[in-house]
């Protein structure tokens, strides 16, 4: 099953490939080059495993969550600890692997595009500890959203460049970052932030990130004593799912992706682009009743330089996605992963907002641990499904990140369900 490598074009079955300008092709294949070269050089990998080891904190912990399983009454749960990498989620792998690329490529320059600011915050990182220049588009919106990781990004040494175009938020920041590209690309390297984008970049991130499932595989041999029934993880672009999945392809293992359900799949304000044609799929706690029904389809399509499953409204345009975590509130996917739905090797569910704040505040009194609200999703779907497994049998759960971003909206959120119950 383990498919090493996409085919030479870059697709994963019919999906992935590389659709860009013809100007970029060469800046493409250029890093198709590189990095076939420097997968294979025994110093990068050193150089790549020593910062991970000495700077990211790697390998993050593996944690039984005994008040959560026991609270269950099902399923013992384990958490994949990326909550605890250096700058508070797994984003820190792929970006310090992709800028350690771009230093040996003699590029001097790096840029970026950010929405909620997380992979803007990583990459700056990188680039600090690295000495590249770091550039990071983000739209104006965003910024006045996520102004704490702006104040980040330009504390690390960063250039934040505000885009004031379109909807002035991710899909607008990823056009000027490409356009910077194009322009630059002779001494320039784009680091995209999740497992998606043009070919090689799916294959580029999977392998950095897939460090995740081989630690994890390791810890549940040596404190379990065997692989776990179950692996789940939230699915933005795909990144810490594929990541934790790479290394099971292979095992007897249940995989499952979860997506940003949102408002309920009904009420058309979700991110859930695999999920939504699943009729198994329910949705529990969805608040349909009063937000207005939209019809949002998934659809094959070519987004952002790849072939995928895109959101689409019902005149084929890109749908605006909700959801209350901002790193799975995107309208695409990684390509790898419609594929692994295709080949029914991992399943897609969704868990609503709601669903994810319950698991968020109980993680955090069952634990002590404040998982980011992306990361919450997949929480979710394991106390779903937890109480219906039998005792003996393991639930694995890649805890993405932390919550500390998250708390203003999770602040809010609580003060908009008081204010229910009192009115
Ligand atoms: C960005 C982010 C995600 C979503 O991105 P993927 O590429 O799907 O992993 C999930 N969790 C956290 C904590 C994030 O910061």
């Amino acid at each position: 099953m383990t498919q090493q490598l996409p085919d030479p074009s870059g697709k994963y079955g019919p999906y992935g490939g590389r659709y860009v300008p013809e100007t970029l092709m060469p800046a493409l294949d250029d890093l198709i080059e590189a990095y076939e070269e420097l997968r294979e050089d025994a110093s990068f990998r050193a150089e790549f495993e020593h910062l991970l080891q000495t700077y990211v904190g790697r390998p993050t912990p593996l944690t039984c969550a005994r008040r959560l399983s026991e609270h269950l009454g099902g399923a013992q749960i384990y958490l994949k600890r990326e909550d605890l990498a250096h700058t508070g989620a797994h984003k820190i792998n792929n970006a310090l692997g992709q800028a350690l690329l771009a230093k040996r490529m003699g590029k001097r320059r790096v840029i970026a595009e950010t929405g909620a600011g997380q992979h803007g915050v990583a990459t700056a990182t990188a680039c600090a500890l690295l000495g590249l220049q770091c550039v990071v588009y983000m739209g104006t919106i965003d910024m006045a959203r996520q102004q704490p990781n702006v104040e980040r990004m330009r504390l690390l040494g960063a250039e934040v460049r505000g885009v004031d175009s379109g909807t002035k938020t991710l899909k607008d920041a990823v056009n000027e970052a490409i356009r910077d590209w194009v322009t630059n690309v002779h001494d320039t390297y784009y680091i995209i932030g999740s497992a998606l984008g043009p070919h090689p970049y799916p294959l580029i991130c999977r392998e950095f990130q897939s460090v995740i499932g081989r630690e994890a595989r390791a810890q549940m041999l040596a404190q379990a004593g065997r692989l776990p029934d179950e692996i789940i993880a939230c699915v933005g672009g795909g990144s810490n799912a594929i990541g934790i999945f790479y290394a099971f392809l292979d095992d007897p293992v249940r995989l499952v992706g979860v997506e940003a359900g949102g408002y309920g799949i009904d009420t058309g304000k979700h991110a859930a682009r695999l999920a939504i044609d699943d009729s198994r799929l329910t949705i529990e706690g969805a608040a349909i009743d009063n937000r207005q029904s939209t019809i949002v389809n998934a659809r094959i399509g070519v987004f952002q330089g790849m072939r995928t499953m895109v959101l689409q409204n019902e005149d084929g345009q890109i749908a605006e996605t909700h959801s209350v975590s901002a790193g799975l509130d995107y309208a695409g996917v990684g390509p790898e992963h419609v594929y692994l739905r295709d080949l029914k090797r991992v399943e897609y569910t969704a868990a609503t907002d709601d669903a994810a704040l319950e698991a968020f505040h109980t993680l955090c009194r069952l634990e002590g641990i404040i998982p980011a609200l992306e990361s919450s999703h997949a929480i979710a779907e394991a106390i779903r499904r937890a109480p219906a497994l039998p005792r003996d049998s393991i639930l694995l759960v890649n805890l993405s990140g932390r919550g500390d971003k998250d708390l203003n909206t999770v602040m809010k959120a609580g003060l908009k369900v008081e204010h229910g119950h009192c009115s």
